[in-house]
């Protein structure tokens, strides 16, 4: 193999940059040539692809986002869409594709790898929620940013002696809740994982006022449902006042944190590494702070091994 492309895809995550370069580095050491997707799966049905050289990915280590663009495309999930970035990269005759990006770009890899087309898959997420790893690239800037959001409004709830519920984001999965949650002390962490009752919130509440407690801190999962929402339910059981305050995108932005950079640094250039020895059809991670690769089918299953331990050690702590 002597070309291979990389492309960024889905929602975009900080360490994204220093994991292009590290896929780009570690290919032109090894004497290949690496050609840069833009604007994930949408640039390349239409072709917009170019070389890239060592300099291409100067000074962008410490850079949020993805000087890739990144991008949403509906006509490559189509059998037609497929056929056409296929085609694309068959005429610049590049062999291999490393994908970065999450649950969704992964499943695009799928269908290329289905198609027979070798993809490697890097996991570029805030969200920290693809099976096989135990850390994306993102997710510990993003807990960065979340935390330090929720300092700043503890600041206030004390001064104030308010509760404040603070709204982070994750869909479909609780770890920038859970995280921050128990690195910023919060009294109550809800996250999609696991459902919850309004009265165990208000006991809990109630108990913290008991022993004198005059502030308290709630960090709810997108996914859960919203900040505002949550305000208007403890409203009616407790007649409590709160104040709700919704993180939104500065949690996807920002210039990764060390940590980021190096996992990206390492998942990129395994990537490489996979290309070259001739694999496809699989994604990169860490377990135990060691690299690993596995079949990207094994990205999609649920993962039994969520975090529980995390959940119940919050619990004990936030009495
Ligand atoms: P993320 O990678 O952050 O989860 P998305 O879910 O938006 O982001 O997915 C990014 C892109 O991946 C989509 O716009 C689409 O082009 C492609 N994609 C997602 N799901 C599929 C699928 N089932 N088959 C083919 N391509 C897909």
């Amino acid at each position: 193999m002597r070309k291979i492309g990389v492309l960024t895809s889905g929602g975009d995550s900080p360490g994204m940059n220093a994991a292009i370069r590290a896929v780009v580095r570690k290919a032109i050491y090894h004497d290949f040539e690496v050609f840069g997707v833009y604007g994930g799966y949408a640039g390349l049905i239409t072709g917009n692809i170019k070389q890239l050289e060592l300099g291409s990915v100067g000074d962008i280590i410490h850079r949020g986002g993805t000087v890739l663009y990144s991008a949403r495309s509906n006509e490559f999930k189509t059998e037609e869409g497929q056929q056409k970035a296929i085609e694309q990269l068959k005429r610049l005759n590049i062999e291999g594709l490393v994908v970065i990006g999450g649950d969704g770009s992964y499943r695009g890899a799928k269908a290329l790898t289905d198609k027979g087309y070798r993809c490697i898959c890097v996991p570029g997420t805030i969200d920290n929620d693809i099976s096989g790893t135990e850390f994306t690239i993102g997710f510990d800037t993003a807990l960065n940013t979340v935390i330090d959001a929720v300092d700043k409004i503890r600041d206030t709830a004390t001064s104030h002696e308010r509760t404040f519920i603070i709204e982070v984001m994750g869909r479909d999965a609780g770890d920038i809740a859970l995280w921050s949650g128990l690195a910023g002390g919060a009294e109550t962490i809800l996250i999609p994982e696991e459902d919850y009752d309004i009265n165990d919130i208000v006991a809990r509440l109630h108990k913290g006022q008991e022993r004198g407690k005059k502030h308290s801190i709630i960090i709810v999962a997108e996914g859960v449902c919203s900040g505002v929402d949550l305000a208007r339910k403890l409203k009616e059981a407790t007649n409590l006042d709160t104040r709700v305050s919704v993180l939104g995108h500065i949690q996807r932005g920002g210039s990764p944190t060390a940590f980021d950079r190096v996992l990206a640094s390492r998942f990129g250039a395994r990537a490489v590494e996979l290309l070259l020895e001739g694999k496809g059809g699989r994604a990169v991670g860490i377990k135990e702070n060691l690299l690993v690769d596995y079949d990207l089918s094994k990205a999609f299953e649920k993962d039994v091994t969520y975090d529980l331990s995390l959940i119940k050690l919050s619990k004990e702590l936030s009495i």
